[in-house]
């Protein structure tokens, strides 16, 4: 299979790691959009959000998890956002479901 991301995991294209286990990978994003930008995946390929299913949303919480205690270790006391785009009004560009986590500066609401 063809995917950016499964080769990320898979350390065929480099990355900067922020957070890795059995279950998912973080990396800091190649083009930042705020001060802290990186990306949560599951190592298990999953196409996009509307790929979810009962079968393999449990992953799912655990990216969250790891989130909230990775916040919690880079000090993003003021807050951050977590964000998956999903198709192409979504702004979804790699076919592999990721969680932007955005921090660092005040974020426009509602989105562009
Ligand atoms: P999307 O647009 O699908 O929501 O998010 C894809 C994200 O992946 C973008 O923010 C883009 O900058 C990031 N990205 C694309 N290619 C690479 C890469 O090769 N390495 C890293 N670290 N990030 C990438
Ligand atoms: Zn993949």
């Amino acid at each position: 299979m063809d995917c950016l991301f499964c080769k990320i995991i898979a350390g065929e294209i480099p990355s900067k790691k922020v957070y890795e286990d059995d279950r998912c990978y973080g990396f800091y994003d190649i083009d930042p959009q705020a001060p802290v930008h990186f990306l949560m995946v599951p190592k298990a390929h999953i196409s996009g959000p509307d790929a979810v299913n009962e079968e393999n949303a449990a992953v799912i919480g655990h990216i969250y998890a790891v989130i909230a205690s990775l916040a919690r270790e880079l000090g993003l006391e003021n807050g951050y956002r977590v964000v998956a785009n999903c198709g192409k009004d979504g702004g979804q560009t790699v076919g592999h479901l990721h969680f932007h986590v955005l921090a660092g500066r005040g974020l426009a609401w509602p989105p562009g």
